[in-house]
C-alpha cells in the first residue's frame, strides 16, 4: 500500500505537491474519527481533512447554548474499546453538547488521531482519475492530496441551510445560525432576540435562552410534537451499572430498529381496554427520553388509527402546558402524524410561552416577507430585533456532498447524478463513482451504533479490494438500480415519508422528494450488508 508522502504532481510539473495516501476521509466527526482509527488499524496511510478547528462535528459546529442528545448518552458513545467505556463517565443521561465534544476529544487524543487529521481544511473538489483510479481532493488553500480510497463522512446534519430572506444584508444588528454557532458565545443577556425555525435545535435554543434574554419572538412555522426530556445526573451507583453492563445495553441497542436502548411494546394500543392504554400512555409520559416514543405500542409507529390516537394524547399535553389558550393551539401540530418527524425532546419548552416577554409569531398564517435593518417584516407586521438566530435546519445528506464538486468517470458530477434524488447502491457507492465510499447517512436513530458497524463494513470492504490486488470497486447498474426502487417502495410505506421533513428534503425549496436514508431497520440493513460481503461483495463490481 501506498504510504503517506509528498510527490511532485504528474500533471503539473514539479512545483506543487500532492500528497498521496491509501485512504482520504473528509470529516472528523464520529464517523470520520472512527473511520481513521479502523483504516489505520488495518494499516492503510490516512488523512483527515475537517473544515473546522476540531474534532466532533455536530458536537463541535452546535454549540447554541440548550443543545444536547437526545439519545442516552451511554448508548451514543463508542463500543470498539472497553478501555475508553470504562474511562469515560458521563455525567447525564442526556449529555449536553460541551460534554460531546470533551468526549470526542478525549478520543482523539487517546487514540492520537490527531496527527492524522488536517484541520482548517475545507474540501472543494474531489475529481477520480480513471487512468490511476486514484481520487485527486483539492482544498479551499488550493492544496492537493490523493487517495485510492475517498470516504466523505461529511455529515448527514452538516450543511446549515438559512432561507434566502431578502435583506438580511442589511439587518444591522448580530445574526448567525444555529450550526454555526461563535465559539466565544453570542451576547443575549437583556437584548431583543428572534429565533427562525421550532424544530429540534429551535426548542433545545428557545427553551435556554428564554431564561436570559429581553424579549424573545419566536417565528414558527410548524409546529412540532415535544415531549418531555426528563434529564437528570448519573449517580455513582448507576455509573457503575452502567459500565458493568454495556454488554448488554449495546446488544439491546442492536436489536432495535433505530438502534435506540427502547424497544416496543409488542401489542397494539388498540387491542387493549381504554385504561390500560392510557395508563401505559401517563406511565412512559413520566419517563425520561424516547421511551414515550419507542418504547410505547408498536402501532403508534404506523399510520393509522393508534398513532392518531396517541398523537391526540400529546396534543392534549401541549394544550395543558401553555396557558393562553390561542398561543397553545398554535403550538399544537396538526399538519403532520405523530412520529413522522424526529421527536424534539423539551425541558419546559411550552412554558416558555407563558413568559409575559415572548412572542409566538405563526409564520404560515403571515409568512416572513425580509428581513428589514431593524427586524424582521411578515406580512402582518415588523417586530423591531437586535439579533436573528436561524434555526433553520439543514440541507440533509446530500447538501454536504454537494457543497463538493465530485467528479466521477467520464467528469460527470455527484450533485447532477443526485438531482432527483440520492442513487447508491446501499446508500455506500454509487455508479461512475468507484472507490468513493459515501457514509454521511450512517443512521437516522441512535447515530453511533449504526455508524460503527457500517464503518467496519466499509473497512473490511477496502481491505478485501487491496488484500486481492483489485484497483477499484463499485457498483453494478443493477444492483444500484434494486437499491433505488427499494428505496422508493419501502421509503413510501414508513411513517418518516409521510411529512414534509428534512428525510425527503422537503425543507430545502427545489430540493426533490426522495427518503434521504435507508427505509430499512439497522438490523435488517446490517444483515444485508453481511451478506453482500460473504458473497464476495455481490452486487459490487471488482476490477
Ligand atoms: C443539534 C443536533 C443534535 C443531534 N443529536 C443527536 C442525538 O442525540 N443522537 C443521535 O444519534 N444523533 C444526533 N444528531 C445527529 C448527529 O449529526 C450524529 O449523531 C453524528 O454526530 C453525525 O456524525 P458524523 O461524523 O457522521 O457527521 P458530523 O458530525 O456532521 O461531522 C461531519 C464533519 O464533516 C466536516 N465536513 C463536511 N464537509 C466538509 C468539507 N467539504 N471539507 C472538510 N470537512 C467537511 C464538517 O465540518 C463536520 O465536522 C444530532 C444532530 C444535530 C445537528
Amino acid at each position: 500500500m501506498e504510504r503517506a508522502q509528498q510527490m511532485p504532481a504528474a500533471d503539473t510539473g514539479p512545483v506543487e505537491e500532492v500528497e498521496r495516501f491509501d485512504a482520504i476521509i473528509i470529516g472528523a466527526g464520529v464517523t470520520g474519527l472512527y473511520a481513521l482509527y479502523r483504516l489505520r488499524e488495518h494499516g492503510l496511510s490516512v488523512r483527515a481533512f475537517e473544515e473546522g478547528s476540531g474534532v466532533g462535528g455536530t458536537w463541535y459546529w452546535n454549540r447554541y447554548p440548550g443543545a444536547r442528545f437526545d439519545s442516552e448518552s451511554y448508548t451514543y458513545g463508542y463500543s470498539f474499546s472497553e478501555e475508553l467505556l470504562q474511562e469515560w463517565d458521563w455525567s447525564e443521561h442526556y449529555a449536553g453538547q460541551p460534554e460531546t465534544e470533551r468526549y470526542l476529544n478525549y478520543v482523539a487524543d487517546k487514540f492520537d488521531l490527531r496527527r492524522d487529521i488536517q484541520f482548517h481544511a475545507r474540501v472543494v473538489s474531489a475529481v477520480y482519475d480513471e487512468r490511476a483510479h486514484r481520487w485527486q481532493v483539492h482544498l479551499a488553500d488550493g492544496s492537493r492530496a490523493r487517495a485510492q480510497f475517498l470516504i466523505t463522512a461529511v455529515g448527514l446534519l452538516s450543511a446549515h441551510y438559512i432561507p434566502d430572506f431578502e435583506g438580511l444584508d442589511s439587518f444591522q444588528g448580530a445574526w448567525c445560525h444555529t450550526g454555526r454557532w461563535p465559539a466565544e458565545g453570542m451576547d443575549l443577556a437583556g437584548k431583543r432576540v428572534g429565533v427562525i425555525g421550532t424544530g429540534a435545535t429551535g426548542v433545545q435554543l428557545i427553551t435556554e435562552i428564554a431564561k436570559e434574554v429581553g424579549h424573545l419572538t419566536v417565528f414558527q412555522r410548524t409546529a412540532n410534537y415535544c415531549a418531555p426530556l426528563r434529564n437528570g445526573p448519573i449517580d455513582p451507583d448507576t455509573q457503575r451499572q452502567i459500565k458493568a453492563s454495556y454488554p448488554d445495553i449495546f446488544k439491546r441497542c442492536n436489536e432495535t430498529a433505530g438502534s435506540f436502548i427502547h424497544k416496543f411494546d409488542p401489542r397494539s394500543a388498540l387491542e387493549v381496554s381504554l385504561d390500560e392504554r392510557l395508563e401505559q400512555y401517563e406511565r412512559l409520559w413520566a419517563e425520561p427520553g424516547f421511551k414515550k416514543w419507542l418504547a410505547n405500542f408498536y402501532d403508534i409507529m404506523l399510520p393509522g388509527p393508534a398513532n392518531e390516537d396517541y398523537a391526540a394524547f400529546v396534543r392534549q399535553k401541549i394544550r395543558e402546558r401553555v396557558k393562553d389558550p390561542v398561543v397553545a393551539e398554535k403550538l399544537v401540530p396538526k399538519d403532520h402524524m405523530f412520529g413522522s418527524k424526529r421527536l424534539p425532546c423539551e425541558s419546559g419548552y411550552y412554558e416558555v410561552y407563558n413568559q409575559d416577554n415572548v412572542l409566538l409569531v405563526d409564520v404560515r398564517e403571515a409568512p416572513i416577507e425580509r428581513i428589514t435593518p431593524t427586524g424582521v417584516k411578515t406580512r402582518d407586521a415588523e417586530y423591531d430585533l437586535a439579533v436573528i438566530i436561524f434555526a433553520t435546519g439543514y440541507d440533509a445528506v446530500t447538501g454536504a456532498l454537494n457543497r463538493i464538486e465530485i467528479r466521477g468517470e467520464g467528469g460527470q458530477t455527484l450533485k447532477d447524478k443526485f438531482a432527483k434524488g440520492p442513487r447508491t447502491y446501499m446508500g455506500i457507492q454509487s455508479v461512475g463513482f468507484p472507490n468513493l465510499f459515501t457514509i454521511n447517512a450512517a443512521s437516522v436513530g441512535n447515530f453511533v451504533r449504526a455508524a460503527e458497524p457500517l464503518v467496519d463494513w466499509v473497512c473490511d470492504c477496502i481491505c478485501y479490494v487491496r488484500d486481492h490486488q483489485f484497483t477499484r470497486i463499485a457498483p453494478t447498474s443493477e444492483a444500484e438500480a434494486a437499491w433505488t426502487q427499494h428505496v422508493a417502495e419501502a421509503g413510501a410505506k414508513i411513517l418518516r415519508t409521510q411529512a414534509d421533513s428534512w428525510f425527503v428534503g422537503a425543507n430545502i425549496p427545489g430540493k426533490a422528494r426522495f427518503l434521504l436514508t435507508s427505509p430499512d431497520t439497522a438490523p435488517v440493513m446490517r444483515a444485508k450488508r453481511a451478506e453482500v460481503a460473504a458473497k464476495g461483495y455481490a452486487g459490487f463490481l471488482l476490477q
